[in-house]
């Protein structure tokens, strides 16, 4: 099978084009990896933490062409790709700090003379399974900290963001060690094999993918942790700046076309704030153009897109801007919102990852709470309003993994754990101190006096 990715702003553009490995070749690759990872833990502290701030530097250094290749594998806008630049170099230099943090704790005996210790481990070979939508940040956050305490990782990335991948490999092969982090692209089978050989697992993509991989990589009795589809809310409030929270709220509905698992597709206004909302919103997403949206991954995305909109117009919704792919080249889609879905139209229920919104009222808080909690995928909120007080109190009675207050649904710092609640993740958050936990298992040591001390 051949791997291609396409430009999405300009699909004439093939961006890349390379035979799949296979399930074999990833096997083999796993073997390798699993045969260096020793020698990469033994390579000490000092090493591990020097060479992850190589690959920082060398990001830095290849900035501008970085973004370009976002730009056109994923059709990111060049603002937002640049910023994934920056953060990707952010990742790999904040984990370069890690391998020089504690690794346990000495504890004190409950009897007796005796040294109890605790020491965190690498597992293995991480197994790292991407999307497409983050193409350099999310490889990038899962391999720094797989690498940052010792074990050595084999990354799959989406077919979709091949080019990036392979990209991030040359830059990190030119300062690792051989065989210390292996970029396979493929698809399902390579991801599957993957799954069946790593001795610690962690996956980000959809949720019925995502799923499956859990089951199988629980089966074998090895750690997973899985991010997955998100269905985000925006809250506004009464007493919100209403041009301030549709400036966010239109951000986070079509900035890079709505394809971030924490974009919001879901408006939830709360009694008075509707009709000024409304109307603050029409006016900032019809303002949004190809610096802020772009175009959507493919032509198969595009077309789900368009249809579900007109099954919902179908269904009683109306459109209140944009609705419809426009005629161009590229796979654009229209920045759109929506009024009177009905609750179970599947615009209302699932993830479709483009720059499609619906807007619903709800007649007081309990009511909007209850209506943003009404979803397995409980990824990230937003909620806006002036009180503290109310902020405080509207985002201890969420459901979400990550709440934003007077922000966009999307966008969380690197250094922080990220991930979602119910069924938008599985196991241990990834980012920050959590991820090192992830790769690392916990021992337990009791050492007591020998005969001879
Ligand atoms: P996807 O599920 O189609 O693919 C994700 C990865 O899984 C790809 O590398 C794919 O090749 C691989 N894969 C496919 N079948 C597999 C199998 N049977 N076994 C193992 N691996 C397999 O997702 P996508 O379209 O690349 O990405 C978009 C999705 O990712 C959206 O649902 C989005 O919300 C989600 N996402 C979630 C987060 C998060 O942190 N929660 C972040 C970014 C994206």
């Amino acid at each position: 099978m051949t791997i291609t990715s396409y430009n999405p702003a300009d699909p004439t553009d093939l961006v890349v084009a390379v035979e799949a490995p296979g399930a074999e070749a990833v096997r083999a690759a796993v073997g390798r990896a699993r045969a260096a990872q020793g020698g990469w833990l033994a390579a000490g502290a000092g090493a591990r933490s020097a060479a992850l701030g190589r690959i920082a530097e060398a990001v830095e250094a290849h900035a501008e062409e970085l973004a370009a290749l976002i730009v056109r594998e994923v059709g990111k806008p060049l603002a937002e790709a640049r910023g994934e630049v920056a953060r990707t170099a952010a990742i790999w230099r904040y984990y370069a700090q890690a391998p020089y943090e504690p690794s346990g704790a000495v504890h004190e005996t409950a009897a007796g003379p005796g040294l109890l210790f605790t020491r965190r481990r690498p597992h293995g070979v991480a197994g790292l399974i991407a999307p497409w939508n983050f193409p350099l940040a999310i490889p990038s956050w899962k391999a720094a900290p797989a690498l940052a305490v010792g074990n050595t990782a084999v990354l799959k990335p989406a077919p979709e963001a091949t080019a990036c991948a392979l990209r991030l490999a040359e830059l990190a092969a030119a300062v690792l060690p051989p065989d210390v982090l292996a970029v396979l692209p493929g698809g399902a089978e390579e991801g599957a094999a993957l799954v069946a050989a790593a001795d610690v697992v962690s996956f980000t993509g959809s949720t019925g993918v995502g799923r499956a991989v859990v089951l199988a990589a629980t089966g074998r009795g090895v750690p997973v942790q899985a991010e997955l589809g998100g269905l985000n809310a925006a809250l506004v409030l009464p007493d919100a700046d209403v041009e301030l929270a549709a400036g966010h709220i239109a951000a986070a509905i079509a900035g890079y076309a709505g394809q971030k698992c924490t974009a919001t597709s879901r408006v939830i206004a709360v009694g008075t704030a509707y009709e000024p909302l409304r109307e603050a919103l029409v006016k900032a997403l019809a303002a949004v153009d190809d610096t802020v949206c772009g175009p959507v991954i493919g032509a198969d995305a595009r077309e789900r897109l368009v249809a579900a909109v007109e099954s919902a117009v179908a269904d009683g919704a109306s459109v209140l801007v944009g609705g419809c792919a426009p005629d161009r080249a590229g796979w654009y889609v229209e920045p759109t919102l929506l009024a009177d879905v009905p609750p179970q139209h599947p615009l209302a229920r699932e993830e479709f990852f483009g720059p499609v919104a619906v807007l619903h009222a709800a007649a007081d808080l309990d009511a909007a709470v209850a209506l943003a909690n009404d979803t397995p995928h409980s990824l990230a909120t937003s909620v806006h309003t002036r009180s503290l007080d109310a902020a405080l109190a509207v985002a201890d009675r969420l459901d979400a993994g990550m709440i934003r207050v007077n922000a966009p649904s999307s966008g969380v710092d690197f250094h922080l754990p990220f991930g979602g609640a119910k069924g938008a993740a599985h196991g241990e958050r990834e980012q920050g101190r959590a991820a090192l936990e992830f790769y690392t298992v916990g021992r337990t040591v009791s050492v007591l006096p020998g005969g001879g001390l």
